[in-house]
């Protein structure tokens, strides 16, 4: 792709290729963005590399805010059907003693179950359908974006020029706006002139989705194990499917007869017993934010804008707060000439937010992984604030232990630069 803003390029531009937004990728963020800008009545073009959704496991709890989100994009009950609620977050020690338990409430500020489960394979291809019922949307799939760059005069809000390739025939869209959500590899960051900003995470996990009849010790809510050899989480995703995650050292990815054993401290799994590896993938899970998130007319959004390790479970809730907070002001300066000013907000209001949710994460992160040196009370603390994260907006205003995560943050920042000094992790990276 690239994406050139040229003022004056409106008048120029074939009519026929010209579209009020173009959105690049059609991961969930994507086509939440398309599905809210179509209720307000603004039409866009979606350009999607692949044909159908990304099917390796990934996201599985989302917050009471995000269901919120999902109910303005048009699909509320269509994803209250595939959801359910979770009574929680476990903290548990390495002989899966039960630390701490954090309850979530069925029915939060927000009207919905403060934490829900689900299949991110499943909300993306319910977002999908929805699209495709949507005649403002135009989803096109098997298009490569394939490079970005913008030309002079790039902080112009003049029309933006999206060149890709279909069958290897290179095409050209203008748009009054582009919305960057090609997710941790975007090429629209290039675009945006934006570089990462590495808020200091990097661990190798194995994220494993099971299916098995056999009984499983599970208790409808999230189990973090805190356990510096072997940090792991846990939790029930569908009437008969598990995740797993553990963390891995310098070691081959877990075969079957491995993840048995991992597996045994929540369920007997011996041979012959009903178990299904469903998905199995390796993940490094980094946390890192872009330094800008706009250039012109061209914003970034979702994995594009910020990665963070899923421990809190706030990479796609923080994209789908951008898609939210981006499109209503956007469609406000395209159909009703809002001033400019309008979409700076954007980046001042989402990026902050962002940060703080990623430091949390890497916070919680750090107290999981990061040996039995840190108290246990002010792991607990930790774990509060970061179970309350889900309301931040609201709650940062009213909740004090959410407001006072700073300086639990703070102390796990400091016992994290401990750990690596002490294990040479910063010294291996450098
Ligand atoms: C193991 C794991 C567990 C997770 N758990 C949670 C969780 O519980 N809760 C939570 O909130 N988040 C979780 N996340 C994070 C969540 O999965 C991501 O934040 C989310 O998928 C990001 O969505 P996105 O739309 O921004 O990007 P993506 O899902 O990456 O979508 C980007 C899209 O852009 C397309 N694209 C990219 N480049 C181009 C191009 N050049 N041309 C055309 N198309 C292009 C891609 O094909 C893709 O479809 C987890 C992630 C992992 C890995």
């Amino acid at each position: 792709m690239t994406v050139d803003q040229t003022a004056g390029a409106r008048d120029t531009a074939p009519r026929s290729a010209f579209v009020p937004v173009v959105i690049v990728g059609a991961g969930p963020v994507g086509v939440t963005a398309a599905l809210l800008l179509a209720r307000r009545g603004v039409r866009t073009v979606v350009l999607e590399r692949h044909h159908d959704v990304y099917p390796l496991p990934r996201a599985v709890a989302a917050d009471d805010e995000v269901r919120r989100i999902l109910q303005a994009a048009g699909v509320g009950e269509e994803f209250a059907a595939i959801a359910r609620p979770a009574r929680g977050l476990r903290l548990l020690d390495a002989r899966h003693r039960v630390m701490a338990e954090f309850p979530r409430a069925t029915q939060g500020a927000h009207g919905f179950p403060q934490t829900s489960m689900f299949d991110q394979p499943e909300l993306e291809r319910l977002l999908r359908d929805a699209l495709a019922h949507r005649p403002e949307c135009d989803l096109r799939t098997g298009v490569e974006v394939v490079g970005a760059g913008v030309g002079v005069g790039q902080d112009s809000n003049g029309p933006v020029r999206v060149t890709f390739r279909r069958d290897g025939v290179e095409e050209h869209l203008w748009a009054d706006a582009v919305l960057g959500c090609d997710g941790a590899g975007s090429l629209t960051r290039d675009a945006v002139g934006a570089g990462w900003q590495d808020l200091r995470f990097e661990e190798r996990w194995t994220v494993v989705d099971v299916r098995t009849s056999a009984p499983v010790r599970s208790w409808e809510g999230v189990e973090q194990i805190c356990d510096p050899d072997r940090p792991a989480t846990f939790m029930r995703i569908g009437e008969d499917r598990y995740r797993w995650e553990f963390r891995l050292r310098d070691e081959p990815e877990p075969d079957h007869e491995r993840l048995r054993e991992l597996i045994a401290p929540w369920a007997d799994l011996p041979y012959g017993a009903d178990f299904e590896v469903v998905r199995q993938a390796q993940y490094t899970f980094r946390a890192r934010i872009a330094d800008r998130w706009r250039r012109g007319r061209v914003f970034l959004l979702g994995d594009a804008a910020h990665l963070t390790p899923p421990f809190i479970g706030q990479g796609l809730c923080a994209g789908m707060r951008d898609a939210h907070n981006l499109t209503w002001k956007l469609a406000r300066v395209l159909q009703q000439d809002a001033d400019e000013r309008l979409l700076e907000t954007y980046e001042s209001e989402r990026k902050p937010h962002a940060r703080h949710a990623i430091r949390l994460t890497v916070a919680m992160g750090w107290a999981m992984t990061g040996g039995q040196d840190g108290a246990a009370a002010l792991r607990r603390g930790l774990l509060g604030a970061a179970v309350r994260i889900p309301g931040l907006t609201a709650a940062a205003a009213r909740d004090r232990a959410t407001v006072d995560a700073p300086e639990l943050i703070d102390h796990y920042a400091r016992l994290g630069a401990a750990h690596r000094a002490r294990t040479g992790i910063d010294r291996a990276r450098s």
